[in-house]
């Protein structure tokens, strides 16, 4: 794909911009915070500009040193006055502003070029300016690292980039492939060979990400594989966190990242999909092996989306159930039938 013209464009709005604004959806993950620091780090090193990130939640701990010395928040009254002076506002790993939840009603009235970068399938264009939306890429880090390396001080050079830019790339495409497992295309080991090359250091990157648990996330961990999975004939794994799970365990807020990965190992189970429950709701975490869409499970029946193989929702108290107590039932009766329904269709080709 040749994104020279709107990399051109891009950059000319960068040179017409005093202060620059960009904003990640609500719950940022690694690809949320790796990509703003990214685009900060450069916007602020190479350009001379005054950034600052917006997120509508805090970034948690394991991924929020990404953004060490750069300025963001997470204030609506500061995010309100910042882009009263923002002259470009460049918005980052998500499709539609609805995923920037508190934050959407102040990010559609901006009045200044709006730019997207993104990797999520059915980007809402006519909200945008200018669009980088690509769904074979990684991760929003992947695509945001091409986009900087056409830039004109760059030309293609990743030993250009300051280095808290490329290691806050590394560190989002890390998290979203999942440390190499998922989504991983030609494109996403050059990227990783570019930076090895500009002097990323990877290992600190992985003792940061991986090496830096608290031993109350272990102990959860085996609490739900022992005692909170539940795994159906049709080939998913249910479970279900109650609040009184992370009261008993003290989790602090993103320490059940990547649970939903771990029923994915049992050679059988061919979709897992976790609950974890917040006051009046449940916010659903769907992870499928390729040929199940976990993104249709989660269009269809959860009020959510994301990629193939990846996505996310939610269940409302008492829209789609009347108390915490049936959602499991609940959970286990759509996912058994939308896979008997998945298998029908296969069937039929
Ligand atoms: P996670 O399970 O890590 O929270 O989310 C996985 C992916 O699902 C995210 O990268 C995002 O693409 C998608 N996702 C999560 N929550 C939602 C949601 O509420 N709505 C939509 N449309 N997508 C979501
Ligand atoms: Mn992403």
């Amino acid at each position: 794909m040749d994104r020279s013209k709107d990399i051109a464009l891009l950059s000319s709005w960068i040179d017409g911009a005093d202060k620059i604004t960009t904003v990640s959806h609500a719950r940022p993950d690694g690809d949320a915070a790796g990509s703003s620091a990214g685009m900060l780090g450069y916007l602020t090193a190479c350009r001379g500009k005054d950034a600052v990130a917006l997120f509508p939640d805090p970034v948690p701990d394991g991924t929020a040193f990404v953004l060490e010395g750069m300025k963001s928040t997470t204030n609506q009254g500061e995010a309100a006055a910042r882009l009263q002076s923002t002259d470009l506002l460049i918005c980052l790993d998500f499709n539609t502003f609805s995923r920037t939840e508190g934050l959407e009603a102040l990010l559609r009235e901006f009045k200044g070029h709006k730019v997207l970068i993104d990797h999520h399938e059915e980007p809402d264009t006519d909200a945008f300016d200018l669009c980088f939306s690509d769904t074979r890429v990684s991760s929003t880090c992947e695509l945001l690292y091409g986009i900087l390396l056409g830039m004109p001080d760059i030309s293609g050079d990743p030993c250009r980039l300051p280095m808290p830019a490329a290691r806050a790339l590394m560190t989002g495409m890390t998290t979203d492939t999942n440390n190499f497992a998922n989504s991983v295309g030609p494109g996403t080991l050059s990227m990783a060979g570019g930076l090895l090359s500009a002097g990323v250091d990877r290992e600190d990157i992985i003792d940061r990400l991986y090496h830096s648990e608290r031993p109350n996330r272990l102990a959860a961990m085996g609490e739900m594989l022992s005692s909170r999975m539940r795994l159906l004939p049709e080939g998913a794994a249910v479970t279900i966190l109650p609040e009184a799970f992370y009261q008993r365990h003290s989790l602090l807020d993103g320490e059940t990242e990547g649970f939903v990965n771990l029923p994915l190992s049992i050679k059988e189970v061919k979709l897992s999909i976790l609950a974890r429950e917040e006051p009046g709701r449940f916010r659903i975490s769907i992870r499928s092996k390729r040929g199940v869409s976990a993104r249709l499970l989660a269009k269809g029946f959860f009020h959510g989306g994301g990629h193939e193989q990846a996505s996310g929702g939610k269940i409302l108290i008492p829209d789609d159930i009347p108390d915490a107590a049936s959602a499991e039932e609940y959970v286990s009766t759509i996912t058994a039938r939308f896979l008997q329904e998945q298998d029908a269709a296969q069937n039929r080709k």
